[in-house]
Formats: structure tokens, C-alpha cells, sequence
């Protein structure tokens, strides 16, 4: 314990001063004035007692720190504006017991102690420590100029050593405070130890982050600088203001497109990503044309709906000629659609021979409920890209049939025809099936995400019909999603009426002719149909009327007041010779010759199949390019007849002497299938019976080992077909009769079906046994729809 003594105090902000420390410091509050005058009057001994809080202005006891250094005033001076700025010399440390006075100023009574000046080898030991750890400060901060080191190496004492080093570290206040309180020379440097140590930590992690920062900053101003350097040769170039005015262009439309939240962020994105790079970047260019995509996407535009049944009623008999059935069932479908007022059911499939109306039947659809219309064909679509697109990581990548289908549509609504679904090829680039069951899905398609586009697009607003040609060609997952309405092809008759009701009309209108300039009689156009065209449906019968149309229109043009009625025998003038022979297959009845008829994805075709007997030992040859499963059942009505040679009445070794060779004339026909296996049978019976086929007769029919009759498919199309031909009769299986009862009425009037279940029931019909008269005579069922 020291003796205590009475000071006037001079309250510090945001200082400490060690004892054996010089500084300056300026003192404007009034009552520290007065305690320096005060201090004057007494050997100019003062006591600086830090502020615990800086911003306090009339500091009380308990804001103080209660030990603080007693120091001497060794110079002042009056600064202007009544500052005056005092050097002061740290003595030593004294605690603040109580205070006397406050007014004028802060005088307190001080305990005065001395110093403890042991000195151990722990001490040295700690002394040392502090100094070194001091040294590796001073290297690693360098704030603190070398030359402190060497003054500090040379001082002897330790308290004091702690205090000059406590005095040049970048400490907080309260931490310089604590070392200030520790009157032991050893705590002080045990707690310098340690607030160097933390210093020293706090220290190499700022060198780290110092360095990261530097690294940083070094990147961002090299790219700053390359990219103006960019920004002045496109100047230079003059190409700056056009990508400014792109880019708020592109922006502007971004504003106006009402996309949906996602794909106005995706923009935004892509837009931002743009304006960063140089306009002539080849990425610039693909961000461009997936701005433009993406914007020219109707995402909030759609037609009001016309649901008026009976205007769609007459709107699709203003379009299209016969149809009934087909008309009634899309009525139906609309009428359903707008009762449940969703979209939800089954896609319409249209499927049919070309030239039947597929196309412009939907196209009518579209039309009568005001919706727009885009057609889109999938045949020989064989790549899941081309419904999906392709990602836009490829050059020259574009959005899939059905975005670009949308795009054009201009209408998130549009009656969409997807063309030839069952023409899709499947191979190792995925299966394109796959992809537009998810687009015909009503459960997945409001969400249906395209490649390139990358964001959702909502088709469920889309009205999608297919069309198809083959029913079996289509894959069974689509076929269960669909309704699958038929379209089996016109009889002549039929055929006439579109011509006369729609086709010469519309064709006239092409060509800028009036119905005055040109007249084609019912006879003639009857007479086209049969020998310029041989379809199911009426595309080539269009395209011949186009070409007399054309003809007309340039007479028109030369000579005024020109017209032209186009007559049978005038006819070949236009269109030139006949192509096809009208009638029947063959023109007599013929020994080893039958007329089959086959189905084809072009409608139904007659089939010439002949037989003709060789010396030989039983062979049996194919030609005409026949399939697998036709030779497998040319192979089974062999076998057929071989069981049956004496009720046949053929000699029982007939493969013993002859060969057997079969021929399909014909080429364009796809010849496979087991439906020409009763005709097959026929011929070679009739060649090894020597009887004439009546050349009246088709027939259709697959045959089993015991000569029994299975239905067959496509009858429809084939009758359809034999009638075109002139065929009076037609042998069909027993179990088609339904297929029957599908035919128009004026096509079952004209023509005789010989429904069969056995080979014996068809031989009678088709066989002319002598007598022409006998055919009548037979036991097959016969049917008399006609
Ligand atoms: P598909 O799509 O079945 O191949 P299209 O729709 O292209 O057939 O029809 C070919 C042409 O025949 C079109 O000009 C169409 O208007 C016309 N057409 C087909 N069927 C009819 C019909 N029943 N009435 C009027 N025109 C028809």
C-alpha cells in the first residue's frame, strides 16, 4: 500500500496513456480546462483516467475506469477556439479511491502504489516470450515501424516493457484498459501474450482474405477493363447502339408478352446474359433466336370457342359431300365437349385411305368452332427430338414439331392435326411415340416441356385430332387414347357428287373461272373417275379436274367469251388417253385365273391370281414378291387339296406329275397376309380341274389346313373396291357379315355377298361347272342385303 494523494482528474475519450509514454492531446471540455488550471498551480501533476463510453460529455465517477496514470503536463498551448493542446508523460498507475470535489472540476483521492520490481527466471522466461511474440507481430502487421522494436529490445524492465508494447498495439480500449489495471508486472505480460497471440490470428486470416480480395479485385478490374475495351471497339465499329436498342427491345416485349412466371424469369435471364456479350458471339446469336422463340409463343392468347351445334352442323355439309356417320360422330364429340365444357377425352383419329377428307374434315372443324387450325405431319418422324426439340446445347437446335406447330397457330387453342401418327418410325434416338403420349395425355400436357424451350408450355387448351391411314400401324398406347372414327372411301356415285358439289367448284374458284366458262356432264366426270383415277379416295379425281381447269383458264385468257363443256369424246384432249382399264379384272372366265382382292393402305385393289400347272414333281413355286405369311397360306390350301383329291375329283397323284406355280401380277401391291388363301385354293383347283373361273366373282378369305373360312380384315375398303371394278359378286367369310352391314346402300343394291364358311361352299360360286347356267344352283349362304 502506497500513501494516497489528491489529483484533479482529466477524463480521456478513446485513449489510454501508458506510464513512460509522451503524447499530445486536446482538451476543450470546461471542467477539464479548469483541472488543468488547477494542475498548473500543483507541479503540473494531473490524473488521465480514460472514459468507459467515449460520446458521455460530463463524465461522473462511475463513467470513468478506476485506475488511471498519473502524469505531468509538460507543455500546453491555446489553440484557437479555446482548444488547448497539452504534452503529457505517463508516470506510473493509481486507482481512484473516492472523489473529493466535482466542481469546478473532478478531484479525487488516489491510492498510490508501487510497483512491484521482482525479477525471476519466470519472469525472463515471460519477458522474452511477450518480446518475440511482439517481433512476429511487427513483421507480419506492419503498422508498427521497425525501429520500435529496437527501442523495445532495450528496455530492461518488465512492467515497463509491457506498457510500451500495450502502447503501440492496435488494441480496443477496454483491452489496453485491462493491462492498465494489472498493477503486477506478470499478469500484464501474461495478458499481452495473449492479446498478441489473438492479434496475431486475427491477423493471418486478414492476410488470407487480404489476398483473396486482392486476387478479386485483380479479376474484376482485368474484365472490367477488357469489357471496355469491348464496349470502345464496338463503338468504334458503330455497332454499341444497335445492341442498346435490341436489347430495350427485347425487354419491351418481355413487358408486353404476358408470359408466365417462369418463362418471363427465363427470359430476363437469357436477356441479361445477351447484353453481356459481344453482339456478333456466336451464343449471342442462339440467345437471340431463343428470345425470339419464346416471345413469339402465344402464351395468353386463345380463341373464344363457337359451340353452336347446329352451325357446326352446317358448317361441316357446306364442306363436305355424303360422310354422314363420320359428321354425326364429330357432332356428338362436340356436343360432349360442351356439356362437360372440358377438354378432357379422347383425341378423334381419323383414320381412312388418302384422299378421303381426313385433312379437310378437321380443317371444317376448326372452322366451325372458330378455332385456328395447324397441321402438322409425323410420318417419318423417327426421332423423339422432333416432337420435343432439341436442347439448345446444339448447334442449330430448334423447338419440336409440336412448339413450332403452336408458334405458327399464333393461338394457344388451336385445332391441331398431327398427320400420319402411324407412319412414326421408332429407332435408337428414342421412341417419338413415347414423347406424343405425353403430349396427347390431358393429365400431363397442361405442363408439357419441350427441349429448346425448356420452360412448361400449357397444351391442354389444345383441340388435337390425328389422322391415319392403317389402324394397325398405330402404336397400341395412342390407339387406346383415341377414338378412332373410319373413313373407308367413296363409290363412285359418291365420288360424282363431291366432284360436282365441291371439287369443280373450288377448282373453277382457283383459276378465276365462273361456272359459265366451263361444264363437265355427269357422264364425263363419271368416265373420269372410272378410267383417269383408281383410289378409294378423291385426291387424283382433284387433280385431273385441276388440270382441265387449267387447260380452260388459258383458253379463257385468249380468246373472250370462251367456254367449254368437256364431253367423253373431248375428254382425252385434256387429260389424255385413259390410264386404267375399267371393268374387271379379267374379261372371260379363265382356268386357273380368280380375282382376289387385297387391302391397302391406299383403300382396297383387285388381285389377279393365277395358277398354272408344269410337269414336275410336286413343287409348289411362288412369284410376284408374295410374303411369308401369303406363301405359308399358299403352302396350307396345298395341303388343303391334298386331303381332299377324290372329293374334288382330282387324280390322287397330281404332285406326283406336276409342279405347281404360283403368280400375283401387279407389282405396286404390298402382297402379304392369309386373306388370299380361298383364292389361292380356288385357282389351284381350278387349274388341277380344268374348270374356268367365273370372272364375275372376287373373293376374300383366309383358309385353314381343313378348308375352313376365317374372316378377314379391311372387307370394307375391299368391297368398296370390288364395286369400282364392276364385280357383281363377292365371296366373303361368314364371320365379316358385320363389315356388310357398314356398306352404303346404293353400293349393297348393285352387288351379290356370298357369305362362307367353308372352301366347299365356295367352290359352287366360283367354279363354272359346265354349264354357265349351273352356278346358281350352290349351297352357300346367300346373302340378300342386295
Ligand atoms: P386426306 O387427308 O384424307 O388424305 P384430304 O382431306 O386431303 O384427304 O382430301 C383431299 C381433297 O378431297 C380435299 O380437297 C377435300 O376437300 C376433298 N374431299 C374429300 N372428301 C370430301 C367430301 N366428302 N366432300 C367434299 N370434298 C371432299
Amino acid at each position: 500500500m502506497g500513501e494516497h494523494m489528491e489529483l484533479p482528474v482529466l477524463p480521456l475519450r478513446g485513449v489510454i496513456v501508458f506510464p513512460h509514454l509522451v503524447l499530445h492531446l486536446d482538451v476543450g471540455r470546461e471542467r477539464s480546462i479548469k483541472a488543468l488550471d488547477e494542475a498548473m498551480l500543483q507541479d503540473n501533476i494531473i490524473l488521465l483516467v480514460a472514459q468507459k463510453e467515449a460520446g458521455v460529455d460530463d463524465p461522473e465517477l462511475e463513467d470513468l475506469f478506476d485506475v488511471g496514470t498519473v502524469a505531468t503536463i509538460k507543455q500546453m498551448l491555446k489553440l484557437p477556439g479555446g482548444t488547448i493542446r497539452i504534452l503529457v508523460e505517463g508516470i506510473k498507475r493509481a486507482r481512484i479511491e473516492k472523489v473529493l470535489e466535482m466542481e469546478p472540476y473532478m478531484k479525487v483521492l488516489v491510492d498510490d502504489v508501487e510497483e512491484e520490481k521482482s525479477r525471476h527466471s519466470e519472469m525472463e522466461a515471460l519477458t522474452r516470450h511477450v518480446l518475440h511474440q511482439f517481433e512476429q507481430h511487427i513483421k507480419l502487421s506492419k503498422k508498427i515501424p521497425a525501429d520500435v522494436l529496437a527501442n523495445v529490445s532495450n528496455i530492461t524492465e518488465p512492467g515497463r516493457l509491457a506498457d510500451v508494447i500495450a502502447s503501440h498495439l492496435t488494441l480496443k480500449i477496454e483491452q489496453k484498459q485491462d493491462i492498465l489495471a494489472a498493477f503486477s508486472p506478470k499478469v500484464r505480460l501474461e495478458i499481452l501474450a495473449e492479446l498478441i497471440n489473438r492479434e496475431m490470428e486475427i491477423l493471418e486470416l486478414e492476410k488470407k482474405i487480404g489476398m483473396r480480395v486482392r486476387k478479386q479485385m485483380e479479376k474484376t478490374q482485368k474484365e472490367y477493363y477488357l469489357r471496355e475495351q469491348v464496349k470502345a471497339i464496338h463503338k468504334e465499329l458503330g455497332e454499341e447502339d444497335e445492341r442498346a436498342a435490341e436489347v430495350d427491345d427485347f425487354r419491351e416485349k418481355i413487358a408486353e408478352a404476358q408470359l408466365p412466371e417462369d418463362a418471363e424469369k427465363k427470359a430476363v435471364k437469357e436477356l441479361d446474359r445477351l447484353e453481356k456479350m459481344p453482339p456478333a458471339a456466336a451464343e449471342a446469336v442462339v440467345i437471340r433466336t431463343y428470345l425470339d422463340w419464346l416471345l413469339e409463343l402465344p402464351w395468353s392468347t386463345q380463341t373464344e370457342d363457337r359451340l353452336e351445334l347446329r352451325e357446326v352442323e352446317r358448317i361441316l355439309d357446306e364442306d363436305h359431300y355424303g360422310l354422314e356417320k363420320v359428321k354425326e360422330r364429330i357432332v356428338e364429340y362436340l356436343a360432349v365437349r360442351r356439356l362437360t365444357r372440358k377438354i378432357k377425352g379422347p383425341i378423334l383419329c381419323l383414320i381412312g385411305p388418302p384422299g378421303v377428307g381426313k385433312t379437310s374434315l378437321a380443317r371444317s372443324i376448326a372452322r366451325a368452332i372458330e378455332r385456328k387450325f395447324v397441321r402438322i405431319s409425323l410420318g417419318g418422324v423417327r426421332d423423339e427430338a422432333e416432337i420435343r426439340g432439341h436442347r439448345r446445347t446444339y448447334v442449330g437446335a430448334l423447338p419440336g414439331r409440336i412448339i413450332q406447330g403452336i408458334r405458327q397457330a399464333k393461338s394457344r387453342n388451336p385445332v391441331f392435326l398431327l398427320d400420319e401418327v402411324d407412319k412414326m418410325a421408332m429407332d435408337f434416338r428414342g421412341d417419338p411415340s413415347s414423347a406424343l403420349l405425353e403430349v396427347l395425355d390431358p393429365e400431363q400436357n397442361n405442363t408439357f416441356s419441350d427441349h429448346y424451350i425448356e420452360t412448361p408450355f400449357d397444351l391442354s387448351q389444345v383441340m388435337f385430332i390425328t389422322t391415319a391411314n392403317n389402324r394397325y400401324n398405330i402404336p397400341q398406347p395412342l390407339l387406346d387414347r383415341m377414338e378412332a372414327i373410319y373413313l373407308p372411301g367413296y363409290t363412285e356415285e359418291e365420288k360424282v357428287k363431291i366432284a360436282q358439289h365441291h371439287l369443280i367448284p373450288k377448282q373453277l374458284e382457283e383459276n378465276g373461272l365462273t361456272d359459265k366458262s366451263l361444264r363437265v356432264s355427269e357422264g364425263t366426270l363419271r368416265h373420269i373417275v372410272r378410267e383417269y383415277t383408281r383410289e378409294a379416295g378423291v385426291r387424283n379425281l382433284e387433280r385431273e379436274l385441276a388440270v382441265i381447269c387449267r387447260k380452260t383458264a388459258r383458253e379463257v385468257v385468249q380468246k373472250s367469251n370462251y367456254h367449254l363443256t368437256v364431253t367423253r369424246s373431248n375428254l382425252h384432249k385434256y387429260l389424255g388417253p385413259p390410264r386404267y382399264r375399267f371393268g374387271l379384272a379379267e374379261k372371260n372366265n379363265e382356268v386357273g385365273v380368280v380375282t382376289g382382292v387385297a387391302w391397302t393402305e391406299t383403300g382396297g385393289e383387285l388381285l389377279a391370281i393365277e395358277v398354272t400347272l408344269m410337269k414336275g414333281k410336286g413343287k409348289l413355286i411362288l412369284t410376284g414378291k408374295l410374303g411369308d405369311v401369303m406363301q405359308e397360306s399358299a403352302q396350307a390350301a396345298l395341303s388343303y387339296i391334298r386331303s381332299r383329291v377324290n372329293a374334288l375329283g382330282i387324280s390322287e397323284n397330281f404332285y406326283e406329275e406336276y409342279d405347281l406355280h404360283i403368280h400375283v401380277p401387279e407389282g405396286a401391291i404390298p402382297k402379304d397376309g392369309p386373306s388370299a388363301g380361298v383364292a389361292m385354293a380356288t385357282a389351284m383347283i381350278s387349274a388341277l380341274t380344268r374348270t374356268p373361273v367365273n370372272h364375275f366373282v372376287a373373293m376374300t378369305g383366309e383358309i385353314t389346313l381343313r378348308g375352313r373360312v376365317l374372316p378377314v380384315g379391311g372387307v370394307k375398303e375391299k368391297i368398296l373396291a370390288a364395286h369400282r371394278a364392276g364385280i357383281k359378286t363377292i365371296i366373303l367369310p361368314q364371320d365379316n357379315k358385320k363389315d356388310v352391314a357398314e356398306i352404303p346402300q346404293n353400293v349393297r343394291r348393285r352387288m351379290e355377298f356370298v357369305l362362307v364358311e367353308h372352301m366347299d361352299q365356295v367352290l359352287p360360286r366360283a367354279l363354272m361347272q359346265g354349264d354357265e347356267n349351273e352356278t346358281k344352283k350352290s349351297g352357300a349362304n346367300k346373302n340378300s342385303q342386295g
